[in-house]
C-alpha cells in the first residue's frame, strides 16, 4: 500500500502576548500561554535505520530555538510600539515579529523558523527532511494548524 511516514514532536514553552487595541475580545490584554507546538517531518529518503530524523535530534533543533528566543519571552508585533518601548525599557526578554501575534500568524513563522532549525541538523543532511505540519496550541482547546503545500 502507498504511503507517506512522517514523526512529530511536541514541545511546549511559556510566553505573553497581546493583540492590542485592535483586538475587541480579552485576547486584547497582555497575559500569557503554556504554547504547545507539534511538529510533523517527513523525509525524501529515510536513514540507515529507517529514520525520518531521530525524535531527540528533532527536538534538540526545536528546544534550541524555543529556549533562546521565546521561553518566558513576551512576543510582540514591532507595530505595538508601546509595548515593545516598555519590554525594551525594562529590558526584559522579547521576540519581536512583524505581524499581529494570533495562533494563527505565529503557527506559520514558526514553521519557517522550525525549518531552518532542522535544516541545520546534520542527520538531515541531504535526506529531504522537510517540515509538513505544525500544530500550535494557545490554550488546551485552541489551535492552529499550518501544512506545507507543494
Ligand atoms: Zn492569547
Amino acid at each position: 500500500m502507498n504511503g507517506t511516514v512522517t514523526i512529530s514532536r511536541r514541545i511546549e514553552w511559556d510566553m505573553a502576548h497581546r493583540l492590542g487595541p485592535r483586538c475587541t475580545t480579552k485576547c486584547k490584554n497582555l497575559h500569557g500561554h503554556r504554547y504547545v507546538a507539534i511538529a510533523t517531518l517527513g523525509a525524501e529518503t529515510t536513514d540507515e535505520l529507517g529514520m525520518v530524523l531521530d525524535f531527540g535530534d528533532a527536538f534538540k533543533a526545536m528546544k534550541g530555538f524555543v529556549d533562546g528566543q521565546l521561553d518566558h519571552a513576551c512576543v510582540v508585533d514591532r507595530g505595538d510600539s508601546a509595548l515593545r518601548d516598555f519590554l525594551e525599557a525594562q529590558g526584559d526578554k522579547r521576540c519581536e515579529v512583524s505581524f499581529p501575534t494570533t495562533v494563527e500568524n505565529l503557527c506559520g513563522w514558526l514553521a519557517a523558523r522550525f525549518q531552518e532549525e532542522f535544516d541545520r541538523l546534520p542527520a538531515a543532511a541531504g535526506r529531504g527532511v522537510r517540515l509538513v505540519g505544525l500544530r500550535v496550541f494557545e490554550t488546551p482547546n485552541c489551535h492552529a494548524d499550518w501544512t506545507l503545500s507543494e
